[in-house]
């Protein structure tokens, strides 16, 4: 059996003011509700749409040419498909032919994207809607069926996110990005029936619908029971899928071109201007940092997903060893991130306050652990790393006179441990070890310490 997936994923466009009008897309989350609205984008009988706003057309672009896709040369017809729900009040959703074919990203060819017009919110418990979010630009990106798990589906989304984050073009926070999932089972290489599920709100959202609807679908023909083309819900709470609908077909949509919108003309010398002004992408970044900085693929991997800490780092390595701080990004700061769920640019870090901290690194005033205790003092609480290790009175110990105290009241407490080690137990050596750690609150370097319990009790 083998699992077959392909996305449409609808992302925000990055425009100061939405697709057919002049009403301003920023700060649509926290206005009033219905506030950031004109008679075009709630349809009032007798408004008109403006034509479409060329920024979308500019930032769509944009990630055309970073996927590596072919942009069209002919005029791109606006649509109109039949939509079923109040939050788009003209009944219909304008969207457009595609502006661009082909491309690729991680291996996953890419078969087209267009741009259409987001929905309003609708509530479905309080029965209102709210407009602000109508006529927002979305871009939609279809992928042709080529992953084969929800690992790689969620990979694929991971370097997708990075290059919009390099490239300026969408919105990536949470709610601005929407997906729908097609899954099916080959087997015996025979295409499976496939279902699709709809609107799911998170990247993350995307990997759990995946694997539960994979996983259903292979019991159902482990059991021999028949799959049906059909949508599905995913419930994001439970992170199962539940029926929606059994499959419509495009015929359902009652595509017509739209009267009011005059096809949309791409500018040639644009696509030129555009290509010249393109940004270092992801995959282009992490090959240059892994040959002017010889750090690892790994390395370079995590700390090019996002572009303000890919610059971080590099303003890191002006003042430290680009092997100490790659090692200090992928390992430590990410995973204190993570542990916030917290991107590089909404913490407090700064390039200034990562070089204080790794040069005390350097210069062995403290250990990595002390790094690590002085870097959640900076997260948490803003707490600059040379003044908090001061008055924590974590500097410059390492292996001096305190510890040298510490590991004799280790031997002199543990007598038990020393008889241990001298009969051939050097398990006994790693405990008087940890002793002393602890001790220390982490100050200590346990390549010294080990070094000078050894030391001391070849003495005794
Ligand atoms: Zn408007």
């Amino acid at each position: 059996m083998k699992t077959v997936i392909g996305l449409e994923i609808h992302l925000q466009l990055k425009t100061q003011s939405k697709l057919f009008c002049s009403c301003p897309t920023e700060g649509y989350r926290e206005a009033s509700p219905n506030s950031l609205v004109c008679p075009t984008c709630v349809s009032q009988p007798g408004s008109k749409p403006f034509g479409v706003n060329a920024a979308t057309i500019t930032q769509a672009l944009k990630i055309a040419l970073a996927l590596g896709s072919k942009i069209t040369d002919a005029k791109v017809l606006v649509q109109r498909k039949h939509y079923f729900y109040p939050d788009l009040a003209s009944g219909f959703q304008r969207t457009s032919k595609p502006i661009a074919t082909g491309g690729a990203l991680c291996g996953v060819r890419i078969r087209e994207m267009h741009i259409e017009e987001d929905p309003g919110q609708y509530d479905l418990r309080k029965g209102t809607v709210n407009y602000n979010r109508s006529g927002i630009p979305l871009i939609e990106i279809v992928t042709e069926p080529d992953m084969d798990s929800p690992d790689q589906a969620r990979q694929f989304l991971d370097e997708l996110k990075a290059v919009l984050d390099y490239l300026d073009a969408s919105r990536v926070e949470p709610g601005s990005m929407r997906c729908d999932a097609n899954i099916s089972i080959s087997m015996d290489g025979k295409e499976g029936t496939r279902t699709e599920i709809k609107n799911i709100n998170s990247f993350k959202g995307v990997y759990t619908a995946l694997s539960f609807e994979g996983a259903r679908q292979r019991s159902m023909l482990k059991n021999k029971l028949k799959i049906e083309q059909e949508t599905r819900h995913y419930d994001e709470a439970q992170g199962i899928t539940t029926l929606l609908r059994k499959k419509e077909s495009a015929d359902d949509y009652r595509y017509f071109p739209d009267p009011d919108v005059p096809p949309i003309e791409i500018s040639q010398t644009e696509v030129v201007q555009l290509k010249k002004r393109m940004p270092e992408l992801p995959s282009q970044k992490r090959e240059r940092f892994r040959k002017d900085y010889g750090i690892t693929e790994e390395e370079a991997f995590t700390i090019t997903l996002e572009k303000p800490l890919a610059d971080a780092f590099e303003e890191t390595t002006k003042k430290v060893p680009a092997a100490n701080a790659a090692r200090f990004f992928r390992g430590t700061l990410k995973k204190q991130l993570n542990y916030r769920s917290l991107d590089y640019k909404d913490s407090s870090l700064s390039p200034t306050t990562i070089i204080e901290l790794l040069s005390l690194l350097e210069e062995k005033q403290i250990t990595e652990k002390v790094s690590e205790q002085l870097l959640i003092g900076l997260l948490d609480k803003g707490l600059t790393p040379k003044e908090n290790a001061q008055k924590q009175g974590l500097l410059g110990v390492h292996g001096g006179k305190e510890i040298e105290a510490l590991v004799e009241k280790a031997i002199a407490d543990n007598t038990n441990a020393v008889t241990d080690y001298k009969n051939g137990k050097p398990e006994a050596l790693h405990f008087l070890a940890g002793q002393v750690m602890k001790q220390s609150k982490g100050k200590a370097d346990p390549t010294i310490v080990k070094k000078l319990l050894e030391k001391k009790l070849a003495k005794e």
